[in-house]
């Protein structure tokens, strides 16, 4: 039995000030467990003051929300996994839904994003999933696997068993629709068997985590599918309560 991961993205909210605030909230009200890891994302300005925030709370850890492919260079506007490691960030989602769809990332970007991530210590959490209407068209299996397979394709098996995946329907995301419990299920088993004849066996223990709408009324029910290990959640992550209930699910 896994222990379930949940994941905060706070998208373009909290500056630094709200940040330290909302972890110093979370932290006092929240008692450390062992049964589950806890994950927050905040915008990159933000880290230093999240990570300081919870210093001590190791239980709580800090991600980033992206990265750039490169260490270093003449990258303007980017920042790059050996700047968000340094920062204190210790993991990062790679191939969120709003990088592809609106930020224009490929699939190959994504692979490069892991790889960037693992080559600086840092858990990337690989997030694929498909629009509306390739769902509509019949074509969630080969997207989905699409993204999922460029997007590993830079890692050895052994980066891939310290990774995490998450699926994400895109018309779920912010729009208060969710896929059913067997909708996310069916896909997380494709997922699984992928990972499978990567790295055999041990792709039981690869967190697979659902994300698109989650709450604290459907959290529950979405933990239980089956091959479900996890949620990452962006709307009602920002509320420190909301946010407690849900990571107490
Ligand atoms: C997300 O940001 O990954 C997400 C799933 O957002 P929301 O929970 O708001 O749908």
């Amino acid at each position: 039995m896994q222990r379930p991961v949940f994941v905060a993205n706070w998208k373009m909210h909290f500056g630094p000030a709200d940040a330290r605030t909302y972890m110093e909230t979370f932290a006092r009200r929240w008692r450390a467990r062992d049964d589950r890891t806890l994950i927050f994302c905040p915008p990159a300005i933000s880290m230093t003051a999240a990570v300081e925030a919870v210093k001590g709370r190791d239980d709580l850890i800090i991600g980033a929300q992206n990265i750039w492919t490169e260490d270093r260079g003449a990258f303007t506007g980017e920042t790059s996994a050996v700047m968000v490691k340094e920062a204190g960030a210790r993991f990062v989602l790679v191939g969120h839904s709003e990088r592809r769809h609106v930020f224009g990332e490929t699939d190959e970007q994504t692979a490069k994003k892991c790889a960037a991530a693992v080559r600086n210590g840092l858990t990337p959490l690989l997030c694929v999933g498909e629009l509306l209407d390739q769902r509509e068209a019949g074509a969630t299996k080969e997207v989905v696997l699409r993204q999922f397979n460029t997007g590993l394709s830079e890692l050895s098996s052994e980066s891939i068993l310290a990774m995490a995946v998450a699926y994400e329907p895109v018309w779920a995301i912010g729009t208060g629709k969710t896929a059913t419990a067997a909708d996310a299920s069916q896909v997380h088993a494709w997922m699984r068997e992928a990972l499978r004849s990567r790295v055999g066996a041990a792709a039981a223990e690869i967190p697979i985590l659902y994300g698109g709408s989650v709450s604290a009324q459907n959290a529950a029910s979405l933990l239980a599918a089956d091959g479900v290990n996890g949620v990452l959640v962006g709307g009602a992550s920002l509320d420190v309560d909301g946010w407690i209930s849900i990571c107490g699910t």
